[in-house]
Order: structure tokens, then C-alpha cells, then sequence
């Protein structure tokens, strides 16, 4: 299991390099030969090495009217309530993990009905994807990163106190899209000002 989000925060963009994980070697940070922006790479074995935007996945997940949401466990925006996802693992396909943190998270068993939304956060070089879902009991639990699972009524929904501005946002989709039965995915970026890169949401 992996923690959500607590490296991404403090490392919105490149994480510092100091050596080279395939020599050992320090590494320095330019521009490769042929390349267009600043990489850390190595002049001992002329690895560059790559650093990528991460995916986040998850579900939003309901049972009958309601939404399924877990009170976060651990920082950041510990205490506050967020829909089940997590990083995307090697090897892993995006709906695969989706289903694979419901059930870490919230120890629910779901079937995924389509993709919903994707949301680029270049300040933290992150990508999330949530899929519409539906649990295939109403059985759930906390898992090691939630202190507590619950399902919501729309009028239940705790707004003020949601993690993410994604989870917001994927949740006002949903129950505007619910009452016209019809749900497009949605893709946006959400830009946020980098000096208040820690303190969003
Ligand atoms: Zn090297």
C-alpha cells in the first residue's frame, strides 16, 4: 500500500537526485544533447534519467442515491473526506487500480461502469482519473488510510469538508449529470498559483 499524495505536495515537480540509481554516481541537472529542458542525468554512464507526471486513480463509487466517501487517515487534509484512489503501480492498468484502492481504502468491492473524470494538476505534475462505479454490496470498511467510511445522500455530502478540489468537483458533475441521466466524461485542468501550492483546497 502506498500513501496518497504526502510526497507530492512537498515535490510538485522533480524530486531531487543526487546520484545515479543505475551507477551510483552523482548526477548533475542540464539539458541532454537534443533534449529541450533540464534532466538529471549522469556523465559516469550517460543515463538521463526521466521524470514523469503520476496517476492517480479512483472510483466514485455509489450504492442506490448515495456516494461512497472516506474520512482520510493520514496527511495531508487528515480528517477530511475524499473519494477512494490512489497512485497508479507499475504494471497496473488505470481501471485495475481503481478497483485495487476501493478496496484498499474502503474494503468495497465494486463494478466499474465507465471512466468519468481526468484532471491534469501541472503544478504537481499529477493526472487523476475517477470512474463511476457501484458497489455490489453496501459492506464496507475503513481501511489503513481511512479512519472512517460512509455513503452520502447529495444533501448529506460533507462540502466543507472534502479533501481535493477534485473530489469536489468530480462530485458536482455527478449529481448534476445524475439528474439528467447522462454522464460525459469530463477533462479539465485545474491550475493552481504555485506560492499557494501547499495550502489548495
Ligand atoms: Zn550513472
Amino acid at each position: 500500500m502506498q500513501a496518497l499524495y504526502t510526497l507530492d505536495f512537498a515535490t510538485p515537480d522533480s524530486p531531487e537526485m543526487n546520484f545515479c540509481s543505475a551507477c551510483g554516481q552523482p548526477v548533475v541537472f542540464r539539458i541532454p544533447p537534443g533534449d529541450d529542458r533540464e534532466r538529471y542525468m549522469c556523465e559516469h554512464c550517460e543515463t538521463v534519467h526521466y521524470t514523469n507526471p503520476r496517476v492517480v486513480t479512483g472510483c466514485l463509487a455509489t450504492w442506490e442515491d448515495r456516494v461512497l466517501l472516506c474520512r482520510r487517515a493520514i496527511a495531508p487534509r487528515r480528517g477530511y473526506w475524499t473519494l477512494p484512489a490512489g497512485f497508479l503501480e507499475n504494471g497496473e492498468a488505470a481501471d485495475e487500480g481503481a478497483l485495487r484502492e476501493t478496496w484498499e481504502e474502503a474494503r468495497a468491492r465494486v463494478v466499474i461502469d465507465d471512466l468519468y473524470t481526468v484532471y491534469s494538476l501541472p503544478h504537481i505534475s499529477q493526472i487523476y482519473m475517477f470512474y463511476r462505479a457501484r458497489l455490489t454490496r453496501p459492506e464496507f470498511a475503513a481501511g489503513e488510510e481511512s479512519e472512517d467510511i460512509a455513503l452520502f445522500r447529495e444533501a448529506d455530502v460533507p462540502w466543507q469538508e472534502l479533501a481535493f478540489p477534485v473530489i469536489r468537483e468530480t462530485l458536482e458533475h455527478y449529481f448534476h449529470d445524475r439528474s439528467r441521466d447522462s454522464y460525459p466524461v469530463r477533462s479539465s485542468s485545474l491550475i493552481v498559483d504555485p506560492s499557494r501550492r501547499r495550502g489548495w483546497g
